[in-house]
């Protein structure tokens, strides 16, 4: 069993994700339903940027199991879908941070995806 230290700041009363998926924190949403919200993130390394999480709250990757697959699933399902749907038809980043090592500040699971809608790659 391979494991992996990674921090967690604060509780998931502290999580800004978890205050974004309640609806308690503004954003532009991009996509949502029962379980998964996207939305643009606030500091866009490209044209275009946003953020794919879990409502529920899930610390990164390092932190999924079994009972993840579905929701995992369905997070990279979406990607291909919401990036098309903001007009990123030449290609897109996607990126998932994972620990402080791997450069993760928000301890609630996200997939970054981003790129330009022209002028590819711009980042
Ligand atoms: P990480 O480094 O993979 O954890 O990325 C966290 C991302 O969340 C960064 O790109 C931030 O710009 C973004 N972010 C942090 N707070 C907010 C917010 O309130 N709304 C939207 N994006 C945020």
């Amino acid at each position: 069993v391979i494991t992996m230290q990674v921090e967690q700041t604060g509780g998931i009363a502290d999580c800004i994700f978890c205050k974004i998926a309640a609806g308690e924190i503004p954003t532009r949403k991009v996509y949502e339903d029962d379980a998964v919200l996207a939305f643009h993130d606030v500091n866009p390394k490209a044209e275009v940027h946003f953020l794919l999480i879990p409502k529920q709250h899930v610390v990164s990757l390092a932190h999924c199991s079994a009972d993840d697959e579905a929701m995992l699933g369905q997070l990279m399902l979406l990607v291909p879908r919401l990036a098309a749907e903001q007009g990123l038809s030449n290609g897109f980043k996607t990126a998932i941070n994972t620990g402080r090592g791997g450069g993760q500040e928000v301890f609630h699971l996200h997939v970054h995806v981003y790129a330009c809608r022209i002028d590819w790659p711009c980042y």
